[in-house]
């Protein structure tokens, strides 16, 4: 017996903007796809005829590769079982629809919207499960021809086995198990034509060769019925794992209210991407290690036995946690592109690096940037109410022998301030925040031995020097 490739799958439907909540689920399934050295397969669910599929699909790979979540299968990468837009595979779906109508698996239902209705309205109140009645399961092939010869639209149903009972393991909530009675015969294709949304992707899972599903729980209920499914078709169903939905603090689903953004708001307020993989990697799933990761080992060490069946709450200050943790990770290239052009401009490119290294533990999103080039390389340093109290306290005879300590040693951090507590016998933060102060015109900052030789002897002297008389 040949072995399957292990294979997880993303399969968005492109009607908005990736946020956070589903892309964790892309997230996660290129992480096990890296962990068991297997193939991510991306497919886009656009069967619905929603206007803007193309230009949500153009942006939710942008957002993937964003964030390095690359496909192995899929649009624009090719692979043996496409096409992988749902759009162009309709003709897999009717040879699906034959075999289930020629085996007796599937048959025309010709009640009306209306009628259903009425019969789901009538199960409620006489408080029976809302499931379809199976009026139509019992026409002969003359009462379906009749019909069909008077243009009486049919939606086409699946014949639901009876009194039996679906089990299957889920990787996250454990055995699970559905009664067929319970559910009413479903409809697979609507009375247009068009495939309902869990047949084509029941079907697709199996044609390319999907072997664990990983989706939100909100998708549980449909296992059961693509369960039976790929039974009545012949083919190999694959292995689920549904994930608890993200929440906000105040548990109720994700909303924009409560934090939700779309990937491309988040890119644009200057997230990196490590910041949301380290992020969502551990948002309803957990990690021995709390350190910071680059993406391989996100992957290395992603368990889905870690994953948790609690709803995974939305924390606004964790997710800083991991965009200061990214910032102080990253190359200084990639930091010095993250950096806005005001950054660029103000910053001499022969400092790039050691402004990178002076700033990046007090600098979170690109404007905290702009703001240190601003206060580091312009003649004159925004003085806060603070600093400015701080300074005035300090009085001029201190900054009088800050100068003279600056001419004698230069912008050597340690010999300079030695020489300061000598001459001025201050010392601990007597000394160093008012001399913060007057050359960064803050109280609080980067190191002091990574800021002077940045600001340089002629900078640093003009700013103590007007403080000094
Ligand atoms: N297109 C479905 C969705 O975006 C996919 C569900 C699944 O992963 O099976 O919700």
């Amino acid at each position: 017996m040949t072995t399957r490739v292990f294979k997880t799958r993303f399969a968005p439907s492109p009607t908005g903007l990736l946020h956070l909540g589903n892309v964790r689920t892309a997230l996660f399934n290129h992480l096990l796809a890296r962990r068991h050295n297997g193939v991510l397969l991306l497919r886009l669910e656009d069967t619905d005829a929603m206007r803007g599929h193309e230009k949500y699909a153009i942006a939710l790979m942008h957002d993937l590769r964003w964030l390095g979540l690359q496909w192995d299968e899929g649009p624009e990468v090719g692979g043996d079982a496409g096409p992988y837009e749902q759009s162009r595979r309709g003709e897999i779906y009717q040879r699906y629809f034959a075999v289930l109508s020629d085996k007796q698996l599937a048959y025309p239902c010709f009640c009306t919207e209306h009628e259903l209705s009425i019969a789901r309205k009538t199960a409620l109140a006489a408080g029976r499960p809302p499931r379809y009645s199976g009026k139509c399961r019992a026409l002969t092939p003359e009462d379906v021809r009749e019909r069909f010869a008077k243009g009486i639209p049919a939606t086409l149903r699946f014949r639901v086995p009876e009194s039996r009972t679906i089990t299957f393991d889920d990787k996250v909530r454990g055995p699970q198990s559905f009664a067929t009675d319970d559910i009413g015969d479903f409809v697979i294709r609507r009375s247009d034509g068009t495939p309902a949304f869990f047949f084509c992707n029941a079907v697709d899972d199996a044609e390319m060769g999907v072997t664990l599903v990983v989706r939100g729980e909100d998708h549980l209920a449909n296992t059961p019925r693509q369960l039976m499914l790929f039974e009545a078709l012949g083919l190999l169903a694959p292995e689920y794992a549904h994930i608890a939905l993200v929440v906000g603090a105040d548990g109720a689903p994700l909303s924009k209210r409560t934090g939700s953004q779309s990937v491309q708001e988040m890119r644009e307020t200057g997230y990196l991407p490590d910041a949301l993989n380290n992020y969502l990697a551990r948002l309803g799933h957990s990690y021995e290690e709390n350190a910071f990761m680059n993406t391989q080992m996100l992957g290395e060490r992603f368990d889905v036995t870690r994953l948790h069946r609690a709803p995974a709450r939305f924390d606004a200050a964790q997710l800083l946690h991991w965009q200061r943790e990214a910032v102080l990770h990253v190359s200084a290239d990639v930091l010095w592109n993250w950096m806005s052009e005001d950054v660029h401009r103000l910053v001499p490119a022969a400092r790039r690096d050691a402004f990178i290294e002076c700033v990046r533990g007090n600098v979170v999103f690109p404007a905290d940037a702009v703001h240190w080039a601003k206060n580091l390389f312009a003649d004159q340093a925004v003085v806060t109410r603070d600093a400015r109290e701080t300074i005035q306290s300090a009085g001029a005879t201190f900054f009088a022998q800050a100068v003279d300590a600056l001419g004698k040693h230069g912008v050597e951090f340690k010999p300079l301030s030695d020489a300061l507590k000598k001459t001025s016998g201050r010392s601990g933060k007597a000394l160093f925040q008012p001399l913060r102060a007057a050359l960064t015109g803050e109280l609080d900052g980067p190191e002091m031995a990574k800021v002077l030789p940045l600001l340089g002897v002629e900078r640093a002297r003009q700013r103590l020097e007007q403080y000094a008389s």
